[in-house]
């Protein structure tokens, strides 16, 4: 897809942020590119446009970011999946394991039907974990995870419950 390399090169790296070693991808410029911005939604659109998912999960923050657009565009609802204590109403939570110490996300009670058909959306993947945690999130409630989808993917995925591809700089992990 000749659009990716526009994508890739409006992803800004920035070495050592939050801390030493770590080459930060920063997609603030990605947003501040209108064309490789609207590329980016539009190639998620095409692909799940005709996947019939009324879902479409957004993990805190960056996920908030890309999510909400497809979910328009492919006419699913947008259910954002946070980080703890910030959602009022009744959660479930689920705790994942990070490099140091651990997270957790939390999901709204009823904002998601069993039998509904998900797509869950991030800026990253990196391990892999983050996206498992969404992922039980979302079967807790008993409903499909057809697909995640990142805009950027680091090719070792260590979590053995994606099978990934990496497609340039836009991965998509099936399940
Ligand atoms: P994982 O759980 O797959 O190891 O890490 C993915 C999570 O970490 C995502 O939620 C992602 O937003 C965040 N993350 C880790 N490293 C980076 C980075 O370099 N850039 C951005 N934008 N997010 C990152």
């Amino acid at each position: 897809d000749p659009r990716l390399k526009a994508i890739s090169e409006a992803i800004r790296v920035i070495p050592h942020f939050p801390k030493q070693g770590i080459m930060f991808q920063d997609i603030t410029t990605l947003l501040l590119d209108h064309k490789a911005f609207k590329d980016t939604i539009d190639i998620f659109v095409d692909r799940y446009k005709h996947m019939n998912i009324s879902v479409v999960a957004g993990v805190e923050a960056r996920g908030f970011i890309f999510g909400p657009p497809i979910a328009l565009a492919i006419g699913a609802k947008f259910v954002p999946l946070r980080k703890p204590r910030k959602l009022p109403g009744q959660v479930i939570s689920e705790n994942y394991v990070l490099e140091y110490g651990t997270d957790c996300l939390e999901m709204h009670v009823g904002a998601v039907q069993p039998g509904e058909r998900a797509l869950v959306i991030d800026d990253l993947v990196a391990t892999g974990g983050t996206l498992s945690a969404a992922i039980k999130l979302l079967e807790r409630a008993r409903a499909e995870v057809v697909e995640c989808a990142c805009v950027i993917g680091v090719p070792e995925i260590k979590d053995q419950i994606l099978l990934g591809w990496l497609l340039s700089s836009l991965s998509r992990i099936a399940l």
